[in-house]
Order: structure tokens, then C-alpha cells, then sequence
């Protein structure tokens, strides 16, 4: 599932590929990607169209068009947005076609169509997508200081990894950058937040930029099912350097005395290093 930089990836081949450019029609095929309101709300909404920026806020990509009104999308479990030649044979499951002035197409693409793209009214962000209006802060996009964390911290016994992947308290991490953040910081998941002292949370933030910075600079982390590509429908390569996720049962790296540990909470397997996170 896409978190923050692959979301972000994908919002810096938009802000190349599509900001400044003109919709001249749009097409839906399944109507569940556009559920929320309505295939002729889409196709009303966005045809005639310029797209005047590519912003993200955690794993929503937000498109202001020059009408005032922005574009949503959500690429939730396996959405994706390819770039291609209008002449290009359109891969299975593509949901939204969008026709570009400079002869290309943008692609929503989604096998699982749990992914939404969505034309909304910002003035009435409040009431016509809330979610994101109560999204936390963006651990990259905003200031994000360790004064922030400390306040995060400080303010719950709830545990480590929960935490991270709280919306609405910091936008954009899940399951995969949860568990390297966290191995990075030395920091079991399943510890209490508010047990963390100033150094510990110090680590934890620097973890948490690193990470992030680093997965954006290797444009993301494509796992074995393959379904996150950028624009382009290149893959990333941070999966290379993950240290926990998905290596349950395999000597830690970091330290090279623990065993990669596989748990359960809530339906969604965490991974961590019982020697170096305490
Ligand atoms: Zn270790």
C-alpha cells in the first residue's frame, strides 16, 4: 500500500507531468473509484480544466484547478497514475482516463479500486472530505520539529507503532515505513509512547525524516506484488534497503546478534529486532 513517498513520488511526477496542463475530456469506466460523488460530477468537474498545482498532504494528492475547485486522489491499497501516449494500449483496471492538451493521458489505474479520485469544493473541505481535514501533520511537507513529537509523545500511553500510523496525528506513515522507522530509532513498537525521554524522542524523530527523505530518494518501495510504480510505471528501489519489514526469521543487520521478529496487532504484522529496539 502506498505511504507517504510513494505518494510523494508520484505527486513530483505530477507537478511535472500535469500541473499547466489543460483536461480536455475525461472518461470513467468503474464508478467506484469515483463513488463519493457521482461519474458526470468527475467528468463535469475536471473537463475544461487546468491543473495549477500538485500538492500532497500525507497519502492524498491534491490538485487545485484553475476553476478554485482541486482534485482529490487517493491511491489507498493499489491505485496508480501512469503518464502515456495517447496512442498507448491502456493496461487492465484503468478507471479514469484523463486527455491532456499535449497529447498524453493520465491513467487512474486501480486493480482493487478501493483508490478514489474525487472533484471537491476547498472552502468545504470540512464537510465534503473530512479525513482530510483531520489529518495530522505532514512529516515532510510541514515544519515538523522535535518539539512537535515531544508533544505527540508525552500526550499517550499508547504504544509505538499505533501511533506512528495515526492519521490524525502525523500524516502519511504506514505499516512498512512504521517498522523501519522504528528499527532505525532502537525503539520496540510495542513500547509506550509516553515512556520515551528526550533522547529517545530526539532519535525518533531524526528516524522518522530519514527514513521518509531516504524512501523519497529511491522513489519509494515497490514490494513483490509490484502494484506501486511512479508516473512512469517505474518501480522503486527502497525495498532494498529494508531492515525489518517483510525479513521475519532473518538475522537484524543492524546489530548482527538478534532475529527479525514477526508480530500481529489488529490484523497487520510488525516487524522488529528484539536485541537492538528496546
Ligand atoms: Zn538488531
Amino acid at each position: 500500500m502506498p505511504e507517504l513517498p510513494e505518494v510523494e513520488t508520484v505527486r513530483r511526477g505530477l507537478d511535472r507531468h500535469l500541473v499547466g496542463r489543460r483536461i480536455e475530456r475525461v472518461e470513467v469506466g468503474r464508478e467506484r473509484v469515483v463513488r463519493r460523488t457521482s461519474r458526470e460530477a468527475l467528468i463535469v468537474g475536471l473537463t475544461g480544466t487546468t491543473v495549477l498545482a500538485a500538492d500532497r498532504r500525507g497519502k492524498y494528492l491534491l490538485l487545485p484547478l484553475d476553476t478554485g475547485e482541486s482534485m482529490m486522489i487517493h491511491l489507498r491499497m493499489s491505485g496508480q497514475v501512469l503518464i502515456a501516449e495517447r496512442t498507448r494500449p491502456r493496461p487492465s483496471h484503468t478507471h479514469v482516463v484523463l486527455h491532456l492538451d499535449d497529447g498524453f493521458e493520465a491513467w487512474f489505474v486501480d486493480p482493487r479500486t478501493f483508490g478514489e479520485v474525487v472533484v471537491y469544493d476547498p472552502d468545504r473541505v470540512d464537510s465534503e472530505l473530512p479525513e482530510i481535514a483531520r489529518l495530522g501533520i505532514d512529516p515532510i511537507a510541514d515544519s515538523f520539529t522535535r518539539a512537535d513529537l515531544r508533544a505527540i509523545v508525552r500526550s499517550t500511553r499508547q504504544a509505538l507503532k499505533p501511533l506512528l500510523l495515526d492519521q490524525h496525528r502525523i500524516a502519511g506513515i504506514g505499516n512498512i515505513y512504521g517498522d523501519e522507522i522504528l528499527h532505525r530509532a532502537r525503539l520496540r513498537p510495542d513500547r509506550p509512547a509516553n515512556t520515551l525521554d528526550a533522547r529517545a524522542t530526539a532519535r525518533l524523530h531524526e528516524s522518522i525524516v530519514e527514513v521518509l527523505v531516504a524512501a523519497i530518494e529511491a522513489g519509494g518501495s515497490t514490494l513483490s506484488d509490484a502494484q506501486y510504480v511512479d508516473l512512469m510505471g517505474v518501480e522503486g528501489s527502497y525495498q532494498d534497503d529494508h531492515r525489518v519489514y517483510a525479513r521475519g526469521g532473518e538475522r537484524c543487520e543492524t546489530c548482527g546478534r538478534g532475529w527479525i521478529r514477526r508480530t500481529v496487532t489488529g490484523g497487520r504484522g510488525t516487524h522488529f529486532c528484539p536485541v537492538c529496539q528496546r
